[in-house]
C-alpha cells in the first residue's frame, strides 16, 4: 500500500524533530465503597442514587478515608516500582464545575503517596524503563450529561454517583519518544493494574483515562520544547492518533519558523484532529492547600511490606518464567502472559505435558480464535486445560495427525468432550496398521498407472502426489511417515 499523505507528512516531521511525550493516567480503584464515604461505587445505577451528604458536598459533612483505597493505591505504586512515602498529604484543588459540588476536589499535591517508579516497555535488548514521577490518590468528580441535539433546546443533568469514587493518578516522566511507545506504555500500565486487580481498567466506563503531553525538539537538541496537553482520549487508538496529529501539527509550525504556545487541546474523534481548549494564560490556578478535614496519611513500613508480600507475579516476571520453565520463545511468553487467567490456563495445560510448545500453540491458535469469534474470555473456554494437554498427547503419540487434530479440537469446542472421546466418536484414529495401509496404497497405485510409470521412470517428485492421494483416500487418517515408507517400497 502506498503511504497516505498524512503518513508522509509525519515522516517528514520526524526526520527533523524528536517527539517527547509524558502521560498522565487516571485509574479508578475497584473498591466497593467511595474514598471518603460509605456509598457504593457500582457503575450504571440510577442517577444520584449512590450519594450521601459527604459526596454531595453538603456543608458540615466530614470525609473519612477508606482504608481499602489506600491499600489498592499502595499496591499500584509497588507494582510500578515506586517508593511509597511514609507520610503523604491530601490537598484541596479548588475550581468550579457543576459536577464538583464542594467547589474543590480532594487530591494530593506536593506530598503524593508515591514517587520515582518505572515500568518497562519493549523486550529483550530493546527493553526500556519509562520513569514514573508520582502516583497520588484523589476522588473522582461527578458526571454532566447533556441531552438533545446541538442547536435545538437541550437540557443538562448532573449525576453524582461517580463523585467520590477513588482514583490514582499516575504521572510519567517525559521519557516516551513516539506514539507507539505511548501506546505500549499505556498497554503495559493497564496490564499491571489488571494483574494487581486494583481496577477493571474499563476505558468505555471511564475506569482508565489518559491525558497526553507532547512536545518536539530538533534532533540532537538536549532541551525540551514547549509541551501541549491533549485531553479527551477515550481509547488506545485515540491516544495514538491524537499524538500523530499533534506531532505533525507542531512540526509544521516549527518548520515554518513558528512557536508552539503552551496550551491544552481536545482530541476530536470525528476527524482525528486536536482543537484549542485553553491557553496557558487561561490555565486554572487551583489554589491548592492542605485538606484540613483529613489527617496526613501515614503508611507504616509494616503495612507497606505486608502489601508488597501479597503482590502477585507481575507480567515481566511471568514472561521470563514462562520462557525459562517451558522453553517458550519471547513472543509466545508475551502472548500467554497477556492476562493472569490466560497464563494460568496455559500453565495448567502444560503442567506435566512433555510438549509445552504444542500446548501453547493450540491455546494461542485455535482456542484463542474460537474465543475471539464467540467474544468470550479464557475463563469461559468450553474446554478445560487438561483436555488441551490430552489432545497434544494424542498427536505426539501418533494416534492422530496434526490435521485431524483440528477436526477433533473443533468437535471438543462444540461438545466439551475429551479429545479421546471425540476421536472415537468421529472414527478419526490414525491408521497405522500396516495391513490396512498397504491395502489403501495398493489401491491408489492401481488407480494411477500413468503416474506410477512416470515415477518408476525417474520422476520421483511424484511421491508427494501419491502421498496426497493416500491421505485423501484415508480421509486424512493414514500415518504420514508409514505412508511414505510404503509408497517408496511399492513404487520403487
Ligand atoms: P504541569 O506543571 O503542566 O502539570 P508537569 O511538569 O507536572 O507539567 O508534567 C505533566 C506531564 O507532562 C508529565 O507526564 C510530564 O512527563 C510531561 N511533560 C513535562 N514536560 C514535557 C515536555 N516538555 N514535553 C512533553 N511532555 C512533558
Ligand atoms: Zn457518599
Ligand atoms: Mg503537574
Amino acid at each position: 500500500m502506498p503511504p497516505t499523505p498524512a503518513a508522509t507528512a509525519l515522516a517528514a516531521v520526524l526526520e527533523r524533530f524528536e517527539p517527547v511525550i509524558g502521560l498522565e493516567v487516571h485509574v479508578q480503584l475497584n473498591t466497593a465503597s467511595k474514598i471518603f464515604c460509605a456509598c457504593s461505587t457500582r457503575f450504571g445505577a440510577p442517577p444520584n442514587s449512590l450519594t450521601c451528604p459527604v459526596c454531595l458536598g453538603l456543608p458540615g459533612a466530614l470525609p473519612v478515608l477508606n482504608r481499602a483505597a489506600v491499600d489498592k493505591a499502595v499496591r499500584a505504586a509497588l507494582g510500578l516500582n515506586a517508593t511509597v512515602q511514609p507520610v503523604s498529604v491530601f490537598a484541596r484543588k479548588n475550581y468550579f464545575y457543576p459536577d464538583l459540588p464542594k467547589g474543590y476536589q480532594i487530591s494530593q499535591y506536593d506530598q503524593p503517596l508515591a514517587e520515582r517508579g518505572w515500568l518497562e516497555i519493549g523486550a529483550g535488548a530493546a527493553a526500556r524503563r519509562i520513569g514514573i514521577t508520582r502516583l497520588h490518590l484523589e476522588e473522582d468528580a461527578g458526571k454532566n450529561i447533556h441531552e438533545g441535539v446541538a442547536g435545538t433546546e437541550r437540557n443538562s443533568y448532573v449525576d453524582l454517583n461517580r463523585a467520590g469514587v477513588p482514583l490514582v493518578e499516575i504521572v510519567s516522566e517525559p521519557d516516551l519518544r513516539s506514539p507507539e511507545e505511548a501506546y505500549e506504555y499505556l498497554t503495559r500500565l493497564k496490564q499491571i493494574m489488571l494483574y494487581l486487580e486494583v481496577s477493571d481498567c474499563n476505558m468505555e466506563e471511564g475506569s482508565l483515562r489518559c491525558d497526553a503531553n507532547v512536545s518536539l525538539r530538533p534532533r540532537g537538541e538536549a532541551r525540551f520544547g514547549t509541551k501541549v496537553e491533549v485531553k479527551n482520549l477515550n481509547s488506545f487508538r485515540y491516544l495514538q492518533r491524537a499524538l500523530e496529529f499533534e506531532i505533525e501539527r507542531q512540526g509544521e509550525v516549527l518548520a515554518a519558523g513558528g512557536r508552539i504556545p503552551q496550551e491544552t487541546r481536545l482530541f476530536q474523534a470525528a476527524d482525528g484532529s486536536t482543537a484549542l481548549m485553553r491557553s496557558k494564560e487561561q490555565a486554572h490556578d487551583y489554589r491548592y492547600f492542605p485538606e484540613p478535614d483529613l489527617a496526613p496519611l501515614q503508611v507504616s513500613a509494616a503495612w507497606r511490606d505486608a502489601i508488597a508480600a501479597s503482590l502477585p507475579e507481575l507480567p515481566d516476571a511471568k514472561r521470563q518464567r514462562l520462557q525459562a520453565d517451558y522453553g517458550l520463545g519471547a513472543y509466545d511468553a508475551q502472548v500467554l502472559s497477556a492476562s493472569r487467567a490466560l497464563a494460568d490456563y496455559f500453565e495448567q495445560a502444560a503442567a506435566g505435558a512433555p510438549n509445552p510448545k504444542g500446548v501453547a500453540n493450540w491455546i494461542m491458535g485455535d482456542l484463542t480464535a474460537h474465543l475471539k469469534a464467540q467474544s468470550r474470555e479464557i475463563g469461559a473456554a468450553p474446554v478445560r486445560p487438561a483436555q488441551i494437554a490430552e489432545l497434544v498427547g494424542l498427536i505426539d503419540g501418533g494416534a492422530i495427525s496434526g490435521k485431524i487434530a483440528k477436526q477433533v479440537f473443533a468437535a471438543m469446542l462444540e461438545t466439551g468432550e475429551t479429545a479421546a472421546a471425540a476421536v472415537e466418536r468421529l472414527g478419526l484414529r490414525q491408521i497405522s496398521d500396516p495391513g490396512a495401509l498397504a491395502q489403501i496404497v495398493d489401491e491408489v497405485i492401481a488407480a494411477h498407472p500413468g503416474q506410477a510409470q512416470q515415477y518408476r521412470g525417474g520422476k520421483t517428485a511424484l511421491l508427494a502426489f501419491f502421498v496426497g492421494q493416500v491421505m485423501k483416500a484415508s480421509r486424512g487418517q493414514a500415518a504420514p511417515a508409514a505412508v511414505n515408507e510404503l509408497l517408496r517400497q511399492k513404487l520403487g
